[in-house]
């Protein structure tokens, strides 16, 4: 037996004991050592999106514990990062490199009982055949924390990679959470100038030392709400201060923001989606601006499995030091805790993680 924290329906996670998962002769079983709380999970847990139980947490990282005969990649003992969603790599959305709405993909490979959800929130997981091609062994001298940062990097540049920019481009990148630091850094990695905004000045020094040109603190919190208190944020510091922005990065789920950013990105620019993942809000936008001024509006969601090798590279050589994002560590028995706090992040709260000896 096992402890694991099981979703039992909205906002109630409930430390329990349950079975050590089985693994069968093409699979292992990994014992965790880190597990990243994502914003993703935090609002399924939240509105109760998908049917309880469930043991969420897939941005994972640990020690493999077992496998099965069928295994030879792997040995027991190996640290690894895991990757809890993997495509076909051969349907028709396969074709078109759209991973995230390939059928296999959108199983959930990694499991600790229960309908697969990931199974980070427990002792030990469960890696199924489908997503071991996604597992990647962490170097040495890397820590079991910069592993479990993969799963979220991999998002971030996926979603980068959907930009059609030229060195030297503009980019306002809305927003300086984890998510928002990690395209601060990588866009100024590709040799983007960033204009960084937040409403917290702790987040916008971690901006600067990433690598953005310039940062602006936003005052509003509208800014950082949700459509229910969506008004203009106008006058913002950042339209007070117009730049020819190429793109706009929108990593807050403000509609206020996205408006803003067609505003304010040249025609022919594009505005990227990163955290509007809550079904059913509606938005005005003016569609002019989609079709006349030739402004994208386009999103990027979850991560492409063919990334993996080079997010490795970008974190575990520390160009982009994840080590500089992770604020806090829960034991697991706190992963309400964690959760709680990654839900409603404070001035010094960046990624929150939890973590088991
Ligand atoms: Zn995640
Ligand atoms: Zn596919």
């Amino acid at each position: 037996m096992m402890r694991a924290v099981v979703y039992r329906g909205a906002n109630d996670l409930r430390v329990e004991t349950v079975p050590v998962p089985k693994i069968g002769p093409h699979e292992m079983l990994v014992k965790v050592a880190a597990c990243g709380a994502c914003p993703t999970d935090i609002k399924k847990i939240q509105y109760a999106t998908v049917p309880p139980p469930r043991i969420f947490g897939h941005e994972t990282a640990g020690v493999v514990a077992r496998v099965g005969a069928k295994v030879k990649r792997f040995r027991a003992g190996d640290r690894v990062a895991l990757h809890h969603h993997v495509p076909c790599l051969d349907c028709h959305a396969c074709r078109h490199r759209a991973f995230a709405q390939c059928e296999q993909y959108k199983r959930t490979g990694i499991t600790a009982g229960f309908e697969p959800a990931g199974g980070g929130y427990a002792e030990y997981v469960r890696v199924m055949p489908f997503v071991l091609p996604g597992v990647v062994k962490i170097p040495d001298r890397n820590s079991f924390l910069e592993g479990a940062m993969l799963e979220p990097v991999n998002t971030v540049l996926k979603a980068v990679k959907r930009l059609a920019l030229l060195k030297g481009d503009t980019v306002l990148v809305a927003g300086q959470g984890p998510i928002g630091l990690m395209f601060t850094r990588l866009l100024a990695l590709n040799g983007m100038k960033v204009v960084a905004t937040d409403l917290f000045e702790t987040r916008l020094r971690i901006a600067k030392e990433f690598g953005a040109t310039k940062t602006v603190r936003i005052r509003s919190a509208n800014y950082a709400n949700h459509a229910k208190t969506d008004e203009s944020p106008h006058p913002s510091p950042v339209t007070r201060h117009p730049s020819r922005f190429d793109a706009a990065v929108i990593a807050v789920p403000s509609d206020a923001v996205v408006r803003e950013a067609l505003e304010l990105v040249r025609g022919g620019g594009q505005v990227l989606l990163f955290s509007h993942t809550r079904r059913g809000a509606e938005s005005e936008i003016d569609l002019a601006k989609i079709c006349v001024d030739e402004k994208d509006l386009i999103g990027s969601y979850s991560a492409d499995f063919l990334l993996q090798k080079e997010v490795a590279r970008l974190v575990f050589s520390r160009k982009l030091d994840v080590r500089r994002l992770i604020t806090h560590e829960f034991p697991l028995e706190k992963t309400a805790e964690a959760v709680a706090l990654a839900a409603k992040p404070t001035a010094e709260s960046l990624k929150v993680v939890v973590t088991q000896s």
